[in-house]
């Protein structure tokens, strides 16, 4: 028994040891015509260069934002620069990026814990168990109005919170807002928790939503991959998928937005366990996306449905899986540019707008695709 410990104890360090991204780079790279936007995609399909896309390849002048790891620098730099493609290095090294991240967070967390949603720290990040007390706090002092609800369990057992935001009625029509399905997009969960606080402040103030909240529901899940989100926290910065193992894979979890019922398994994800984009092994397969298909389905008065990423500055409407437009194409057009409009007169924020698979890339298996063949119109 004795003999086994120390090598427990290594294994043990090994599992909790945090990933480095020591030297890792991020490259903006800009294809200036057809041919370089095809090498360029080409290096998508290129496993062995394991890169990862944080902005994918779109059209000609766009830029594609891409982490290298250390080991495939030199040959990535080469690759591009035999082709003569332009790339300028957006990030030098990933991990001093990171540990700035978490030394903010660290100082942060001295602070006295909240004591209630006005004292919280919105301009941080918070551990799931923060944002769990959060919800919790924000019921507790809203009775009224906001309540939770828990729509399922994690592939690890964690619960599936949803906070409902009601002033009463039974079934009202509903908008959903989810945040955090791709757990390392940290902004999009730290949103989600300010959107709820804005939301029961607003109510009684701001006509708009007042209005809404009159006549609607809103339910909002923050911490839509809950195990992913504890992972980035505790072992890997950038995991984005669920934590489910694949059986006869080494590689761990699905991409929880190619996992729906809408063109899956078609182009646009991959059936690669190891790839980012990995649609798991059949529609609804992942606990995470099952719960909210069950839940818009028992609803069954869900009106709008809204799915937030990071990073981008785009307003997206289905389809990513094909072509075809949607058949209400061009209210789902014009009320988009309405939106990104009437942002950019508040802060001078510009949007791009259309659909997901002529504005960004065609992706298969996605929520709002789903969604909207449900019939949910408005999903973005
Ligand atoms: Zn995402």
């Amino acid at each position: 028994m004795m003999r086994g410990l120390p090598a427990f104890a290594v294994l043990f360090v090994a599992a909790v040891a945090r990933e480095t991204f020591e030297g890792h780079q991020v490259l903006r790279i800009v294809p200036k015509d057809e041919v370089q936007l095809s090498l360029i995609k080409e290096l998508e399909d290129m496993i062995h260069f394991e890169l990862d896309f944080w902005r994918g390849v779109t059209g000609v002048a766009t830029p594609v934002d891409v982490r290298v790891p250390i080991h495939r620098l030199q040959s990535v730099k080469i690759y591009l620069e035999t082709q003569d493609i332009e790339y300028s290095i957006m990030i030098e090294d990933l991990q001093v990026m990171l540990d700035e991240e978490q030394e903010e967070m660290v100082s942060a967390a001295r602070a006295p814990e909240p004591r209630n949603t006005d004292s919280f720290d919105y301009a941080t990040y918070h551990t799931i168990s923060e944002i769990y007390s959060f919800q919790d706090t924000l019921v507790a002092e809203n009775p009224n109005l906001v309540s939770k609800i828990v729509i399922g369990q994690s592939y690890e057992g964690r619960p599936l919170n949803v906070l409902r935001f009601s002033t009463g009625g039974t079934n009202r029509p509903a908008i959903w807002i989810d945040t955090g399905i791709h757990s390392r997009e940290w902004v999009t969960q730290a949103s989600g928790t300010w959107f709820a606080k804005k939301i029961v402040t607003d109510y009684g103030r701001d006509p708009a939503l007042t209005v809404i909240l009159n006549n609607m529901d809103i339910f909002l899940e923050t911490v839509t991959n809950p195990d992913g989100y504890s992972y980035t926290h505790t072992t890997n910065r950038l995991w984005r998928k669920t934590r489910k193992p694949n059986p006869r894979s080494r590689c761990v979890g699905v991409d929880p937005n190619r996992n729906w019922d809408a063109g899956f398994g078609g182009p646009g994800a991959s059936n690669n366990p190891c790839s980012e984009t990995y649609r798991g092994p059949r529609p609804n397969s992942e606990s995470e996306v099952r719960s909210i298909v069950d839940f818009v389905r028992s609803h069954g008065n869900i009106k709008a449905f809204i799915s937030i990423h990071s990073y981008s500055q785009l307003l997206l409407y289905p389809f990513g899986y094909t072509r075809t437009p949607v058949r209400d194409r061009a209210e789902l057009h014009s009320l988009a540019q309405k939106a990104i409009t009437d942002l950019a007169s508040l802060y001078g924020t510009h949007y791009r707008f259309g659909s997901i698979i002529t504005t960004i890339y065609q992706a298969s298996g996605g929520s709002i695709d789903w969604t909207y063949e449900q019939g949910i119109k408005y999903s973005y």
